[in-house]
């Protein structure tokens, strides 16, 4: 089994492996990363001709090339049926904000050639390999990838988070036996709040400022991070008018159609109908001249309607703008956290509501991670790469790897191969 990693080595953004089995080439994520000049970049191309790809979820760091190989190339595209909904969304997404190596054509080309796939289904791509999807636990509809051929299992985690969520089960591989491990290492340095608490501090805070008369304005991810915090003000009775806007509310119908994909679709049923979903500007103006919640992209406050509420928001003390998603740096949601100023086409504002952060993680850290290996059914053989972090934190990571589980353990750069 040969692994050619095409990108997202040593930094967190354009994903790409290729492997290489008994005359079979698959290609597991082809996803853009952004340049500094806001340019979307691709991985490394395939080495050798692609006969199977798998898609592991809808995030654009692991989707966005996927339709540039098709300019010249058809082969099956294996994913599960809420990933294909989520692409199609954030795809014609790509297509308005970013420039791109590709046309629609591309991407219409890749989504017809989809072949969908479920958690747990094992399929075969030859007589001898075999693929196995298991739910990764990252958003609805992400697995990870078990990749059995010439002898050898190889585990692919891709994003994935092993703690339950208010949307979605963790991902399991307790007692999967490995040959070769690539794992996600993007918080391998840091340890997360406990879940729990964070929910509760975060209801908590919530209801200080409804009480007070205040709106809350709760910038989110479109995918899976709006539809949980919808399900976890559901879950505790929060009792004040909840608004939705922005992609989040084609996110969450593309949600309510995959009950198989999430942890309680009663629960998730029941949190979208009861919440408000803004037709017009109207209904903005009415959600924030009332004590209540408005959830809406975009997550880092970059885009969407997010803008329109502060505008109004912003001056009011009474009320609080409760970030729940990484700021990447440079993002106005993170100029907000560090300096309390919010970034507007006429310049810097000052913003008097509360400002707040919780993190709401859909990815694994360092405890996680240690307990993924620990739990694993590994030999004194099991190699282990590195991938999707940063290079410091990647080669900090691998030091306690060898040191704690004595498995041989690699930070690839792009286009690195390896033999298994
Ligand atoms: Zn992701």
């Amino acid at each position: 089994m040969e692994i050619q990693f095409l990108g997202g080595c040593q930094s967190v953004g354009g994903s790409g492996i290729f492997i290489s089995v008994d005359g079979c080439g698959i290609l597991a994520d082809y996803g853009i990363y952004m340049n500094r000049r806001n340019q979307a970049k691709l991985p490394l191309e395939p080495p050798e001709e692609v006969d199977a790809a798998f898609m592991t979820h809808a995030h654009l760091d692991h989707s966005g090339a996927f339709p540039y190989l098709y300019t010249s190339d058809t082969f099956p595209l294996y994913l599960t049926r809420p990933t294909y909904d989520f692409v199609g969304i954030l795809y014609e997404d790509m297509f308005k904000l970013e420039r791109l190596p590709f046309g629609k054509e591309a991407k219409i080309k890749a989504l017809k050639n989809c072949v969908f796939v479920n958690y747990n289904q094992k399929i075969s791509l030859n007589h001898d390999c075999k693929v196995t999807f298991l739910n990764a636990g990252h958003i609805p509809g992400s697995y990870s990838l078990l990749i059995e051929a010439e002898g050898k299992r190889l585990l692919y985690t891709s994003d994935f988070n092993t703690i339950k969520t208010q949307l979605l089960e963790g991902a399991k591989f307790e007692q999967l036996k490995v040959d070769a491990l690539i794992l996600e290492s993007t918080y391998a340095l840091e340890t997360h709040p406990d879940r729990a608490n964070t929910e509760k501090q975060f209801i908590k805070t919530v209801n200080e400022v409804l009480r007070n008369g205040g709106t809350v304005l709760v910038p989110a991810f479109a995918v899976a991070r709006s539809q949980e915090i919808l399900c976890l003000l559901n879950s505790n009775n929060v009792e004040y008018p909840i608004t939705l806007d922005g992609l989040a509310r084609s996110a969450s119908m593309v949600i309510s159609r995959h009950p198989d994909f999430v942890k309680d679709y009663e629960l998730l049923l029941k949190s979208l109908s009861s919440c408000r979903w803004v037709k017009n500007d109207a209904d903005r103006i009415k959600a924030v001249s009332t004590s209540g919640i408005i959830v809406t992209t975009a997550g880092m406050m970059k885009g969407g309607p997010v803008s329109r509420y502060m505008s109004i928001l912003a001056e009011e003390p009474d009320s609080a703008v409760l970030l729940v998603s990484f700021q990447i740096p440079g993002t106005p949601g993170r100029i907000l956290l560090d300096t309390g100023q919010y970034a507007t086409e006429d310049g810097m504002s000052k913003v008097n509501a509360q400002i707040k952060f919780f993190n709401f993680s859909s990815h694994s850290d360092r405890p996680q991670l240690i307990h993924t290996i620990e739990s694993l059914k590994r030999n004194s053989e099991t190699t282990v790469f590195l991938v999707h972090g940063e290079k410091k934190v990647c080669t900090t990571f691998k030091e306690d790897v060898e040191k704690e589980f004595g498995l041989e353990t690699f930070c690839p750069i792009n286009g690195e191969t390896f033999i298994i």
